[in-house]
């Protein structure tokens, strides 16, 4: 069995109550860049804010509907927060066999109800039902360019 190779912190994620807010604190305390804005994902249903900051990509996330994901986890948590962090690996198949010989659960993707590994718009995805210190995981196997063309989908 291979051990879980994490390669990169893919991005952080946080919910929050309104992206617009957040971002412009973001601007105005840690320097993020003006041109920085908000894109609405119809998929999803979630309006997003995505910047790199000391090389770490954030995504700032708002739910456009009141039992949407996010906002959905910030009225069971109490609080807006660190949603999930999503770690590079660089062979998603392999973490996710591993993972779960040691115990762990697959989660369901809330945006493509699916279980497991599969397309997203920069590579593979699964999320897992167990966290770590409270923060959900999320694992990404990135595309390779040929990849990237061949399965890249929008709008989740
Ligand atoms: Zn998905």
């Amino acid at each position: 069995m291979k051990d879980i190779h994490v390669t990169q912190v893919k991005h952080m994620s946080f919910a929050v109550h309104d992206v617009d807010a957040t971002l412009s604190n973001y601007k105005r305390l840690l320097g993020v860049p003006e041109e920085v804005t908000v894109t609405e994902f119809a998929k999803s249903r979630n309006r997003v804010a995505v910047f790199d900051l000391g090389g770490v990509e954030y995504q700032i996330s708002q739910s456009m509907d009141p039992d949407g994901r996010f906002a959905a986890w910030i009225a069971a948590r109490g609080g807006e927060g660190l949603h999930h962090i999503c770690y590079s690996v660089d062979d998603i198949d392999a973490a996710l066999e591993t993972a779960q010989a040691r115990g762990a659960k697959l989660k369901e993707c809330s945006a493509c109800k699916i279980m497991g590994s599969h397309v997203h718009p920069e590579g593979w995805v699964a999320f897992l039902e167990d966290d770590v210190g409270g923060i959900e995981i999320e694992f990404m196997q990135v595309y390779t360019p040929e990849q990237l063309a061949e399965y890249a989908v929008q709008g989740i």
